[in-house]
């Protein structure tokens, strides 16, 4: 048995029992461990959504050119389609983002534009406003806009909330996910609530995103706004695919908080995965004490740890950041003294 292609075997991704980090949890908790997929993050389902839903409306011809602002997972589930079908890929992204994840696209054979974080969406120079530009002057060009683009939320309704119900018997009582483009919570929960209703949805966002506020008040606040180093959820804008009717609340999580959590699941539960995963069991850690014996709890861990070599698997980088401090010496710097 094959497959004809390596986009054939996106999907299917396994569901993983967490053991250690949830430790005082009542309830199972269950991992959704999308690393699985051949460019190493739930991404490569969008992505290969959206070309095909573009190529069925005409707007992708042969021979054209895919353009997007990507923080690096979707442009690879874009780049590793693009090879297969035969089209170029120009991105655009930002300096905030993994030099890993950056390589990995012009692996592909893909072209990166990096563009710089602190800039407004509107500025010419960010990494939407120059993605949009290429659009107008590359020919034969078209932009995925995986923000606003409904393809995106379809592919997690189509794959990634019948998978779950699927892998779980039905038994999920809540869903737990990091929310950027809001593709993957809003797909994935329409699903599960049609299918139960009183399924609890939990966005996980993060200090310096407009979510949670939003979420909770109906108003956009730009105060809310600042940096921050948690990669691929929150955003400085709303976009389309967050449906704020299927999520019940917004739990925001601190970057040291995501960044040691993350480095916890390798650590404790062999789970080599990605920033937002963190992020991810540390909201549901702070929200946890709601959970009864019976409950089912599914988190998204969206990518592979391979990308944040150089961040929270590196102890110098969480060092320079103030993350160690309350840690107890490790047997390096024991030995060292
Ligand atoms: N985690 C990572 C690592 C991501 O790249 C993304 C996408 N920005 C997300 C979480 C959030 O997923 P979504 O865009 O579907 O909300």
């Amino acid at each position: 048995m094959w497959y004809n292609n390596i986009l054939e075997t996106i999907g299917n991704t396994p569901l993983v029992k967490l053991n250690a980090v949830t430790k005082g949890l009542k309830g199972t908790v269950l991992a959704k461990i999308e690393t699985t997929n051949p460019g190493n993050s739930i991404k490569d389902r969008m992505a290969i959504q959206m070309i095909e839903d573009a190529e069925t409306a005409g707007l992708l011809k042969p021979g054209g050119t895919i353009i997007e602002g990507t923080s690096g997972n979707t442009g690879m589930g874009l780049a590793m389609a693009a090879v297969v079908k035969g089209y170029k890929c120009i991105f655009t992204t930002t300096d905030k983002q993994s030099k890993e994840k950056v390589d990995a696209l012009r692996a592909f054979g893909a072209e990166v534009i990096v563009c710089p974080t602190n800039v407004e969406p509107e500025d010419p120079r960010s990494y939407y406003s120059v993605s949009s530009r290429l659009q107008k002057e590359v020919p034969n060009a078209w932009k995925a806009n995986q923000y606003d683009n409904p393809s995106n939320a379809k592919a997690h309704y189509q794959q990634t909330g019948p998978e779950i119900w699927e892998q779980t018997d039905g038994k999920i009582t809540h869903l737990v996910v990091g929310v950027g483009t809001g593709g993957t919570i809003s797909g994935t929960a329409k699903y599960l609530r049609e299918k139960n209703p009183n399924i609890k949805v939990w966005g996980i966002d993060t200090y310096g995103s407009v979510f949670k506020k939003y979420k909770e008040t109906g108003i956009f606040d730009k105060n809310e706004i600042y940096p921050y180093i948690t990669e691929g959820i929150g955003e400085d804008f709303l976009p389309e695919n967050v449906d704020f009717n299927v999520i019940d609340l917004f739990e925001k999580v601190t970057d040291k908080d995501a960044a040691l959590m993350t480095r916890d699941l390798a650590r404790k539960e062999g789970i080599f995965a990605g920033n937002s995963a963190g992020a991810a069991v540390a909201g549901l850690m702070q929200l946890g004490e709601s959970l009864q014996p019976d409950d089912v709890v599914v988190v998204i861990f969206h990518d592979h740890g391979s990308r944040y070599m150089g961040k929270m698997y590196n102890e110098d980088w969480l060092r320079e950041r103030g993350f160690l401090e309350d840690e107890k010496l490790t047997a390096k710097t024991i030995l060292k003294k």
